[in-house]
């Protein structure tokens, strides 16, 4: 069986045709610039990566221009369409709609744009990449994977906030999380890992990308999570502030003279790391600019991981101890600066890091000392291969 995962953003499109007989990834890419100046897709099938520039309207002439690339003579790696059995599209926001992965129905549809006031940057894109599909590969199911529908689990104390109950009962105020497939599959991981089963293990999974996240999964069941009603709460990120004071939005209006829409601009784009430093969003180049002598770009290295570091420390509470923290995504797979400077932090509840063996870059290893009695680990993401294999467990 053949599964393309599509994961389709407002102007760019990411595949993956994944092989269920040996999970392997035939063939992927990336479509971008989707409707503006310079649209190119990148695949990369059989050997050398193939580049097309060429003008690309639309997502549906973007998915078009993937499966020309996943047939062609020379790059592609099937003969002919009929061989995609399904698609698995990863759509971010079910709101409380799924705590699962679905067939894709006309119901379901309605609740993807349901929650896009949710999610408007990202629901309305991920059901144009649906509908363009079911053009262009007819009759082949279609499966949605949500951001989301993990954290469905999280109790009402996690994910109230305390605002007046009538916010929630009218517009459903209330934490969702996100980064769901990868707290899910990295939690899995980790209990191959550790040789136990998932429903025996507290864990912490630390999602660090530009966009970052922390899950406490209790018996392999999301009990709580960093990101709120959006990405934006939670941990400071690339370019996103993360946790603050809510006074702090107005303040910065009147003192900046600024309207709501630049005010989030500040909190999205140019806060987090890039706003501390100065400097990047790109942890590599804090990293290179903190190793120089800048000051900046230091204070900004030490705010993310203390803030890691406070959330792993909370959730040890919520769940009343923990077996291991996991690392995961760009950052948790690579920067052993960063996993070193988090795990600084937590050896009062029994992570006790082995630097030899945190010199490595995206491998699957524990890299605590053997007395650890709670076993820092790195587990690398595949959210493709998780919307993949739901996918193909829905078409049983
Ligand atoms: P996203 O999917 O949210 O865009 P990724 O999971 O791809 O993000 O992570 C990207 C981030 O990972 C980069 O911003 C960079 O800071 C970090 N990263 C990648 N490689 C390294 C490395 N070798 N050292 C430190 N940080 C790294």
């Amino acid at each position: 069986m053949k599964i393309l995962v599509l994961n389709c953003g407002s102007s760019s499109l990411k595949y993956q045709l994944i092989d269920m007989t040996n999970e392997n990834a035939l063939a992927k890419g990336l479509v971008e610039r989707i409707g503006i100046d310079g649209s190119r897709l990148v695949h990369e099938g059989t050997g050398d990566k193939f580049v097309l520039e060429t003008p690309i309207a639309d997502h549906k002439a973007a998915i078009g221009h993937v499966t020309d690339a996943l047939i062609n003579a020379a790059h592609g790696v099937i003969k002919n369409i009929d061989e995609i059995n399904a698609v698995g599209h990863r759509v971010v926001h079910g709101g409380e709609h799924f705590a699962g992965s679905v067939i894709i129905t006309d119901e379901v549809k309605k609740a993807i744009i349901e929650c896009a006031d949710l999610a408007p940057l990202h629901n309305p894109p991920n059901l144009t990449g649906i509908l363009a599909a079911e053009e262009l590969l007819p009759g082949k199911p279609q499966c949605g994977v949500f951001d989301t529908a993990f954290h469905q689990t999280m109790p009402a104390k996690a994910y109230m906030y305390a605002l007046p109950m009538e916010l929630y009962d009218k517009y459903k105020i209330r934490r969702y999380g996100f980064h769901g497939t990868s707290h899910r599959y990295v939690s899995q991981k980790a209990a191959e890992l550790l040789g136990k089963p998932v429903a025996s293990l507290k864990l912490v999974t630390c999602h660090l990308g530009n966009g970052a996240s922390v899950c406490a999964v209790d018996g392999g069941k999301s009990v709580d999570t960093s990101m709120g009603f959006t990405p934006l709460e939670g941990l400071i990120m690339g370019t996103r502030c993360g946790d603050i004071d809510p006074a702090v939005v107005q303040f910065i209006m009147d003192k900046e003279k600024i309207d709501i829409k630049a005010a989030l601009d500040i909190f999205n784009k140019k806060s987090g790391v890039l706003g501390i430093s100065c400097v990047s969003s790109d942890f590599r180049d804090i990293e290179d600019a903190a190793a120089a002598g800048n000051k900046q770009a230091e204070l900004a290295l030490d705010s993310f991981c203390y803030r890691v570091a406070k959330y792993v420390g909370s959730y040890a509470a919520a769940m009343n101890g923990i077996d291991a923290v996991i690392f995961t995504a760009g950052l948790g797979e690579n920067g052993k600066i960063v996993r070193e400077k988090v795990c600084g932090y937590l050896t009062y509840l029994g992570v006790q890091i082995d630097l030899e063996k945190n010199n490595v870059r995206g491998k699957f290893v524990d890299i605590g000392k053997p007395e650890a009695t709670v076993r820092p680990l790195i587990v690398p993401t595949n959210e493709e291969l998780v919307i993949a294999r739901d996918t193909a467990e829905l078409l049983k």
